[in-house]
């Protein structure tokens, strides 16, 4: 008497999406599906898929009806699980609850062998006997070749309804494998979507990577210490935009030794550009205003909108100034400008006192070691400590104006 003998395939262990599928398969071994049928089954790698859906649609009309000639059983085991307990083992999992599922519809006395492609190796507690692994079996045998069809049909199906619910995630170019294009997509961890296998090192990789952070800079000094410590958490870009800094040669040194900084730190930045007339138009009445004043409001807000424009368009959530590093800069001031323009960009700013706890301190020592060129005023030709003073140019000033 003939006896049943059970081929199990799976589909699908290598795509950072999804599931893994098991099909096990036998065929009746005596009322066994015509010859003409069998010849068109082939490797499933080979064949088209409009091909593949054709056989697949035939398959599970063979199994239907009371005299079925093909028996068969799916098993899916979904990316949680593989994250849990791993590919090898999600995958023995699907192979098992997928013959579990067919041993139900066969009687047990009746089976012979339970053949698996792959080398795997493993046993089963269902079975008497341990299955029988062979490599490369799927390029021979015409029921693996079923189970194969079966397993990929199945998945792939499921895959393109996940494809109309994650439209931008382009799953129909790469449902099977990781391409350069799923890589490029995934450019940030919000991106990682519910069906992706988080275990897996590509997207293990951006999940677990630093989130990013926009930093502006006023100036190297005060730079310092935000770059040290923010990077401990954080992805740090550098924003340099100071309009306010005069002569246009300041401004030229006080950047070219941010720029030094970041190389030792090894991080990237970002130069703005020099529109100090913007600046002047900004401050205008407001010139002889004292130090931390309006004319210093009108300044601070103008650079964090600039930031905050620029971190929004960089699609970066968090960003934080080195405003708050000097001892000379109104605190309170700060956090109420960077709280309006958080909420107009949709930001989150990192309210840090980079000054506290010894911070202008580690500046002062970091630029002594380093040889950074540590300014003594604050930016424009009316801070209060500007070299020559400030009055020539309030007068001069005044006379304008008069
Ligand atoms: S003193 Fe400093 S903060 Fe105030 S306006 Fe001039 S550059 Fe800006």
């Amino acid at each position: 008497m003939n006896k049943y003998k059970i081929w199990i395939d799976e589909a699908w262990r290598w795509p950072w999406l999804w599931a893994v599928v098991a099909c096990a398969l036998c065929f009746h071994p005596e009322n066994t599906p015509s010859k003409e049928f069998l010849n068109q089954i082939n490797d499933s790698k080979k064949l088209t898929q409009k091909k593949r859906e054709k056989l697949y649609a035939q398959l599970i009309e063979l199994s239907r009806g009371e005299n079925p000639k093909v028996y068969f059983w799916v098993w899916v085991v979904d990316n949680y699980v593989i994250d849990e307990i791993n590919i090898k083992q999600a995958n023995k999992e699907a192979m098992r609850r997928a013959l579990v599922e067919l041993l139900r519809k066969i009687p047990n006395d009746e089976i012979t062998t339970v053949m698996i492609d792959g080398n795997d190796n493993y046993a089963f507690d269902e079975l008497t006997k341990k299955p029988i692994f062979i490599i490369w079996w799927d390029g021979k045998i015409t029921e693996i070749w079923a189970a194969s069809i079966i397993a990929k049909v199945f998945r792939d199906q499921l895959m393109n309804t996940y494809a109309s619910l994650y439209p931008d995630l382009w799953i129909e170019n790469h449902k099977w494998y990781g391409t350069k294009k799923h890589r490029e997509f995934l450019s940030d961890k919000w991106k990682v979507t519910g069906i992706h296998r988080a275990s897996y090192k590509p997207v293990k990789a951006i999940l677990e990577a630093k989130p990013k952070l926009l930093l502006h800079i006023c100036c190297g000094p005060d730079a310092t210490v935000p770059i040290v410590d923010l990077k401990k958490d954080y992805e740090v870009i550098c924003f340099w935009y100071d309009p306010n800094i005069q002569p246009k040669r300041e401004h030229d040194k006080r950047l070219w030794e941010l720029k030094k900084i970041c190389e030792i730190e090894w991080v990237e930045w970002i130069e703005w550009e020099y529109d100090v007339q913007n600046f002047f138009k900004k401050i205008q009445w407001l010139e002889a205003t004292p130090e931390r004043w309006e004319k210093c409001t009108e300044c601070y807000d103008m650079r964090l909108d600039r930031t905050a424009k620029e971190a929004k368009k960089l699609w970066i959530t968090y960003w934080t100034s080195t405003l708050n590093t000097s001892p000379h800069k109104d605190l309170e001031k700060m956090f109420r400008l960077w709280d309006k323009h958080s909420l107009k960009e949709s930001l989150e700013f990192l309210k840090i006192a980079f000054r506290k706890n010894k911070g202008f301190e580690r500046s002062v020592e970091y630029t002594k070691k380093h040889n950074i060129y540590r300014q003594n005023y604050c930016g424009c030709i009316y801070s209060d400590t500007y070299p020559g003073g400030k009055q020539q140019f309030l007068d001069k000033l005044k006379e304008k104006k008069k």
